[in-house]
C-alpha cells in the first residue's frame, strides 16, 4: 500500500472506500484529511467516537512514506495495529514488549518505506537513538494521539509528551497532527505551545454525543434498579461504575447470582486477574464489567452499549468521560446513573477530609455542585452537560430522561420551611429519618423519648409521605441549605441559605419525586431504532454475530476487529447475496471482503433460505 518517495498522494476518498470500506467521510473528517494529506499541520479536537483515527491513518496511507504515531498506551497501540492489519494495512508498533529480532525487522521495514504506520510510545520516540533512526525513515507524517497528555492541566499528564516539541526542529516539513477528545481552552493552548504547532489549523467540533442517551434516576433500591436497567441490555456489553472496591466486588457477585454475567475490576485486584477480566470484556459479548474509575483509560472497545453509575462521579468532566466510553461506534447507547442524597454527603466529605489546599478544595466543591445541578435539573440533561463545556445546545434532545419524561415541578417553599423548622426545633441533632417522623407525626419510641410530639412542627407534614419528604430533604441538601454532620452521626444542620427560606425571602422550586418505578419510553440500545428484538432481522444479526465471534476466536482478537456492529447491521439491512453487494456494505473493505466475505454471505444465504 505504501507509496514510494516520489509518488503523489493517493486520493483519500479512494483509500476510505478500498481500505476501510466506508462510502463517505463523517462531517469534518474530510477537511482534516485533505489538509494533512496536502502537507499541513493540524490540531483536531473531536469527541470520542467521531472518527479521529482515520484523520491520521488515511493521510499516512495516502502520502508517500511511513506515518509515525505517538500513542501513550500499549493497549491502544495493539488494538489499532490489529484493526489496521485486518484491513490489510501495513502497521506495526515498537514498544518495550516487542522482541529484539521483531523490532529490528520493523525498523528495517520502516527505513525501506515498507510500512504505512508505525506506532511508538512517547518515551521511546524522544530518545536520541530513536530520533537518529527516524532520520533514516521516509516519514509521511507524525501523529500525536491523546495530545492532551502534554498538559499538566488535564488528568492524564505524561511528562514525556512535553518533550515532543523537539519534532518540530528535527523534522521540519513533515506534517504533524495532534488529536484529542479534550477541548478546554487551556489544554488546547498547552498542546499548541508545547508541541510547537505554530501554524497548525485547528479543527474542532461539537462535543455532543448524540447517540448516547442520558438517564439519572433517584436512588431507591439501587440493585433492583440496576437489574431493571440491565434487563434492557440482554446480549450487550457495558460498564457499571462503583465508587469503592468493596461495592465493585459485592455488585459483581450479586449480578452473577441474578444471572447477569459480570466481572470485577479495580486497582486492588491481582494484576493477572485484572488483565484477564479486561481481556474478557474486550473479547466477549454480553459481559458486564463492574469497575472503579481505575478502569477505562485506553479502552477502545467500540461496542460498549451502556455505562451505568451506581454512585455519582466527582465532576461533570469525569461523568462525560466515563459515560463517553459508551457508543464509540455511533450506535444508540445508554448512560444511566442513580443519584441520592448519600452521594452528595459522601462526595462533600471526601473533599473536606482530603489533604488538598483550600483553593483546590474550592474548585472541587464547585465541580461537584455543577454535577449535582445536572442531576437535579428539570431541563434537558444534554443541554446542561454541554453548557458546562461552554457549548450552547438548544435542549429538547428527546434522548435524555428529562426530555422523554418531563419532570413535574412544584412550589416547595412551604414544605422547605416546615422541614427547616423541624430541624431547628429538634436542636439540629437528628438525622433525616427522625426529622421526617416528627414532620409526619409518627409516634415512634424516639419521638416519645425526646418528647418531640410536643414541639410545634410535630405532624405539620402529614400531607406528604416519607418518600416525598426524602426528596425534599435531598434537594435542600443538594442546594446547600441543609448540612449533614458526620461527626454527629448524620445530624442535619441549617446552613446559611436556610435563613432566607425560613424568613420567606426566597422561594424554593422542587422536582416532584419520581414514581416508585420510573416510566421510560422503551428505547432499546444497539440496533437501529427500526429493528424489533424479536424480529427475523434481529435473528440475522445474532447469526452474523456468531459468525464474527467464531472468526475472532480463531485469531485470538476481539470480535469488533473483524467487523463492527454497525457493519453487521449494514449487512442486515442490505442482505447481500453477491460479493459485489457485500462489498457495498459500509465497513467492508477489499481485504476484509477477501478474508471474510464468503463466510458472512453464507450466513445471509442460510437466513434467506429459512426466512425467504
Ligand atoms: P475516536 O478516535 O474519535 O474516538 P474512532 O477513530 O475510534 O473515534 O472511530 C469511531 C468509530 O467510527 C470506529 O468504529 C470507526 O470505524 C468508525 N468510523 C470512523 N470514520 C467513519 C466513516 N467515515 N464512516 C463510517 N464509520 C466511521
Ligand atoms: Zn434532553
Amino acid at each position: 500500500m505504501s507509496q514510494t518517495d516520489t509518488a503523489a498522494p493517493l486520493d483519500p476518498r479512494a483509500v476510505l472506500k478500498s481500505v476501510f470500506g466506508f462510502p463517505s467521510f463523517r462531517p469534518q473528517q474530510e477537511d482534516v484529511i485533505d489538509h494533512v494529506t496536502g502537507g499541513g499541520d493540524a490540531l483536531v479536537l473531536f469527541p470520542t467516537g467521531k472518527g479521529k483515527s482515520l484523520c491520521f491513518q488515511i493521510p499516512a496511507i495516502a502520502r508517500p512514506g511511513v506515518g509515525i504515531v505517538v500513542s501513550p498506551l500499549v493497549a491502544l497501540m495493539h488494538d489499532q495495529v490489529a484493526t489496521l492489519r485486518q484491513a490489510g494495512v501495513k502497521a506495526a508498533a515498537l514498544n518495550a514488549g516487542v522482541a529484539f529480532d521483531d523490532a529490528r525487522a520493523i525498523r528495517d521495514d520502516a527505513r525501506a518505506g515498507r510500512l504505512d504506520l508505525l506506532y511508538v510510545t512517547p518515551e521511546r520516540l524522544v530518545t536520541p537513538q530513536f530520533l537518529d533512526f527516524l532520520s533514516e525513515v521516509p516519514i509521511a507524517l507524525i501523529a500525536i494521539d491523546e495530545a492532551h497528555c502534554v498538559s499538566q492541566w488535564g488528568h492524564d499528564f505524561r511528562p514525556e509528551y512535553a518533550g515532543l516539541g523537539i519534532l518540530a526542529d528535527r523534522f521540519p516539513g513533515v506534517p504533524r497532527i495532534a488529536l484529542t477528545a479534550t477541548a478546554d481552552r487551556r489544554t488546547r493552548e498547552d498542546i499548541l505551545r508545547s508541541l510547537r504547532l505554530d501554524d497548525a489549523r485547528v479543527f474542532s467540533s461539537s462535543f455532543d454525543r448524540p447517540n448516547i442517551s442520558y438517564t439519572i434516576v433517584e436512588r431507591d433500591e439501587p440493585k433492583r434498579q440496576l437489574l431493571g436497567f440491565l434487563s434492557r441490555h440482554k446480549g450487550n456489553s457495558g460498564i457499571v461504575y462503583c465508587l469503592s472496591r468493596k461495592s465493585v466486588e459485592a455488585t459483581a457477585e450479586w449480578l452473577n447470582g441474578k444471572g447477569v454475567r459480570a466481572l470485577p475490576y479495580h486497582a486492588g485486584l491481582d494484576r493477572a486477574i485484572r488483565d484477564a477480566n479486561q481481556d474478557a470484556f474486550l473479547k466477549e459479548e454480553n459481559l458486564c464489567l463492574v469497575a472503579t474509575v481505575a478502569f477505562g483509560m485506553g479502552i477502545d472497545k467500540p461496542d460498549v452499549r451502556f455505562v451505568a453509575h451506581l454512585d455519582i462521579p466527582s465532576s461533570i468532566e469525569a461523568y462525560y468521560q466515563e459515560t463517553g466510553r459508551a457508543g464509540r461506534d455511533g450506535l444508540p447507547s445508554e448512560a444511566w446513573m442513580t443519584f441520592g442524597m448519600s452521594d452528595v454527603v459522601q462526595r462533600r466529605r471526601m473533599i473536606e477530609e482530603g489533604q488538598a489546599p483550600e483553593a483546590v478544595k474550592r474548585i472541587e466543591r464547585g465541580k461537584l455542585e455543577a454535577l449535582i445541578a445536572v442531576c437535579e435539573t428539570c431541563d434537558c440533561r444534554r443541554q446542561a452537560i454541554l453548557r458546562h463545556f461552554g457549548e450552547e445546545h438548544p435542549g429538547n434532545c428527546m434522548n435524555c430522561d428529562t426530555c422523554l419524561n418531563p419532570v413535574a415541578q412544584w412550589d416547595g417553599t412551604e414544605a422547605a420551611q416546615k422541614l427547616l423548622s423541624a430541624i431547628a426545633r429538634t436542636g439540629q441533632r437528628f438525622g433525616g429519618g427522625h426529622v421526617i417522623d416528627v414532620l409526619r407525626g409518627q409516634r415512634t419510641d424516639k419521638v416519645a423519648q425526646f418528647r418531640h410530639d410536643e414541639i410545634k412542627t410535630f405532624g405539620v407534614g402529614a400531607d406528604l409521605d416519607a418518600r416525598a419528604w426524602g426528596s425534599v430533604l435531598r434537594q435542600l441538601v443538594s442546594a446547600g441549605a441543609i448540612g449533614v454532620d458526620h461527626e454527629a452521626y448524620g445530624a442535619l444542620t441549617l446552613l446559611e441559605p436556610a435563613r432566607a427560606i425560613l424568613k420567606g425571602e426566597e422561594t424554593v422550586t422542587l422536582r416532584k419525586a419520581a414514581p416508585a418505578a420510573p416510566r421510560r419510553r422503551g428505547q432499546r440500545s444497539g440496533p437501529p431504532d427500526t429493528v424489533d428484538a424479536s424480529s427475523p432481522d434481529a435473528a440475522l444479526f445474532q447469526a452474523l454475530r456468531a459468525c464474527r465471534t467464531a472468526l475472532a476466536r480463531d485469531q485470538g482478537v476481539p470480535p469488533y476487529i473483524v467487523f463492527g456492529d454497525a457493519t453487521l447491521w449494514g449487512m442486515v439491512a442490505a442482505k447481500p447475496r453477491t460479493v459485489d453487494e457485500m462489498a457495498a456494505v459500509s465497513g467492508v473493505g477489499a481485504e476484509k471482503l477477501r478474508r471474510y466475505g464468503a463466510a458472512f454471505l453464507e450466513v445471509v444465504r442460510d437466513w434467506v433460505r429459512d426466512n425467504g
